[in-house]
C-alpha cells in the first residue's frame, strides 16, 4: 500500500452533510460490478459447490405505502394485488432455478432475511402463501435465524401473529423517529401510535429478536427531540436498536429539492452533530444496560441476541438474491438483480437471467471484502484472517494502523485490533484507505 492510498481526511464526515452515499456497505464498490461478469454467476451455479460456505436467502419486496425523503433504494408504491401476485411467481421461479442448480442443489438455507422496501406491506395471506412456497423449494429446517423488517403502520395483530407463525425469529421495526412532525415531513407513512401498538403486539406474541431502527439527523431533527426519542426508545426496551447517521444519497427526493434550490449542502445535521447524537444515545443505552456490538447496534443479551444474517454475510457467506434490484453472493461472485419490475419479472417469466451485473472477485478483495466490513464491529481478530487468508494484517497495513494507534483511534488486545468509540462511530470514512488503489474515490451506486 502506498503513502497515497492511506487515509486522507475525509471532509464531508468533518462538516456539512454532502449529497452521496456515505456507508460503505460492501466491497468492492457496486460501480465496479459489470455485464462482462454476469455469465460468471451462470457457470458458478453449474459447478458443484465445495459445500463449505453457509448459505442464506434474501428476499427483496420492493413495495411501499408512501416514498420517504430520505430513501434510495428500488421501491414502487403503485402496485396492487395483481403485482404483487405476478411478483411472488417470478421470485419461486428465480427460486427453483437456484434450487435445481449444480452449486445450490441439496443445500439448505442457514438465515433468510427479509428486506426491502416494506415486506410488511404484504397481507398475511400473501406472506403464508409466499413463504410455504418457500419453504417447499428449500427446507427452512436448517435455518438459524429468519429476519422480517416491518413498516410499523402495516402491523396487525393478525398479521404479526402470522409472521410469528410461519417462523420469524428476528423482528425489524422501521420506527426511525418517535416525533409526528418528523416522521411526516420525512415522508415516512406511520406515525408513533402505530409504533406503539406494533411493538406491544410484537411482544405479547414473544418474538424472540425485536429490533428497531432510529435514524440520527433527519430533516429537523433538534437536541430535546432527539433525547427524547431515546428516552422513548429505553422504555420500550427492545432486543436489539440500531441507529443510522442520516445520508442523503443522488437518488432520494432531498437531493432533487436540493438540485431544483441550488443548494450543495443537505439540509440536515452536519456528520459532527450526527456523531455527537448516536454518542449520546450509545452512553444512556449503556447505562440502561445494552451493549455496544457494532458502528450501529446495541443490544440488551449479547450472549443472546445475534445477528446471524450479518455475521454471516461479513465472514463470507453465500447469499441467494430473490427479487428486484437485490443483492447476492455466491462463490465469491458479487451480483444485483435487474432494477426495473416489469424487466425483472418478465426476465423469470422467459426463463432468462436477471441478474444485471456482476463482479467475479479475487482472492485479495474477498480478503479485503470481510476485513472492510468487520472493522464495524469495532473490533478486527488478527487471527481470524491469517488463518482464512494468510495475509498479516499488521504488516500489510503497517502505516493506516501506526496512524490509527498514534491518534488514539486504536488499541491491540490480546490479537484483537479494537477501534475507540469515537473511531467506531466515524469507521465509514476511515474505510476508504484499505481500498486497493484502483477503487479509490469510487462511487457506491
Ligand atoms: S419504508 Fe424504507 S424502503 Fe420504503 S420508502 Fe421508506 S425508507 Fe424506502
Amino acid at each position: 500500500m502506498t503513502k497515497e492510498t492511506i487515509i486522507k481526511p475525509d471532509q464531508e464526515t468533518k462538516a456539512e452533510t454532502k449529497p452521496g452515499n456515505y456507508f460503505v456497505s460492501n466491497y468492492p464498490p457496486f460501480s465496479f460490478w459489470n455485464d462482462d461478469d454476469v455469465p460468471c454467476v451462470e457457470s458458478m451455479l453449474n459447478s458443484p459447490s465445495s459445500g463449505t460456505a453457509p448459505m442464506g436467502i434474501y428476499y427483496h419486496i420492493p413495495f411501499c405505502r408512501k416514498r420517504c425523503h430520505f430513501c434510495y433504494f428500488r421501491v414502487y408504491t403503485d402496485k396492487n394485488s395483481h403485482d404483487v401476485r405476478r411478483y411472488i411467481d417470478a421470485t419461486m421461479r428465480e427460486l427453483e432455478a437456484y434450487a435445481q442448480s449444480s452449486y445450490l442443489e441439496g443445500r439448505k438455507p442457514k438465515f433468510v432475511y427479509f428486506g426491502g422496501g416494506t415486506p410488511s406491506y404484504l397481507s398475511a395471506q400473501q406472506l403464508t402463501e409466499l413463504t410455504d412456497r418457500m419453504k417447499a423449494i428449500m427446507p427452512w429446517d436448517e435455518v438459524e435465524e429468519v429476519t422480517f423488517e416491518c413498516e410499523p403502520g402495516t402491523l396487525s395483530e393478525k398479521k404479526l401473529e402470522v409472521i410469528k407463525n410461519f417462523g420469524v425469529t428476528r423482528l425489524s421495526l422501521g420506527i426511525e423517529n418517535f416525533n409526528d412532525h418528523i416522521l411526516e415531513i420525512n415522508g415516512r407513512a406511520h406515525r408513533s401510535q402505530e409504533v406503539f401498538r406494533a411493538y406491544e403486539h410484537a411482544r405479547n406474541l414473544g418474538f424472540q429478536n425485536i429490533n428497531v431502527d432510529l435514524i440520527a439527523g433527519m430533516l429537523e431533527e433538534t437536541d430535546a427531540n432527539w433525547k427524547e426519542c431515546i428516552d422513548k426508545v429505553v422504555e420500550l426496551s427492545p432486543d436489539c436498536i440500531t441507529i443510522y447517521q442520516m445520508e442523503v444519497p443522488f437518488n432520494t427526493t432531498i437531493f432533487k429539492s436540493m438540485k431544483e434550490q441550488g443548494k450543495l449542502t443537505a439540509p440536515v445535521a452536519d456528520w459532527p452533530t450526527k456523531r455527537k447524537w448516536v454518542t449520546q444515545a450509545y452512553e444512556r443505552l449503556e447505562k440502561a444496560g445494552y451493549t455496544i456490538t457494532s458502528a450501529y447496534t446495541a443490544v440488551k443479551e449479547p450472549q443472546e441476541t445475534k445477528f446471524v444474517y450479518r455475521d454471516r454475510l461479513w465472514t463470507g457467506a453465500d447469499m441467494v438474491a430473490l427479487g428486484v434490484a437485490s443483492f447476492g453472493h455466491l462463490g465469491g461472485i458479487h451480483y444485483q438483480n435487474i432494477t426495473h419490475f416489469d424487466q425483472y419479472c418478465e426476465a423469470q417469466e422467459s426463463t432468462s437471467s436477471a441478474v444485471r451485473r456482476a463482479l467475479l472477485t479475487s482472492e485479495d478483495e474477498r480478503f479485503l471484502r470481510e476485513f472492510i466490513l468487520q472493522w464495524k464491529l469495532g473490533r478486527v481478530n488478527l487471527g481470524y484472517f491469517s488463518d482464512k487468508f494468510g495475509v498479516d494484517v499488521k504488516n500489510r497495513f503497517e502505516d493506516i494502523l501506526m496512524k490509527w494507534k498514534e491518534c488514539g483511534d486504536l488499541t491491540e488486545v490480546d490479537g484483537d485490533l479494537l477501534l475507540s468509540r469515537d473511531a467506531l462511530l466515524r469507521i465509514d470514512s476511515m474505510l476508504h484507505g484499505f481500498f486497493l488503489p484502483q477503487h479509490q474515490n469510487a462511487k457506491y451506486v
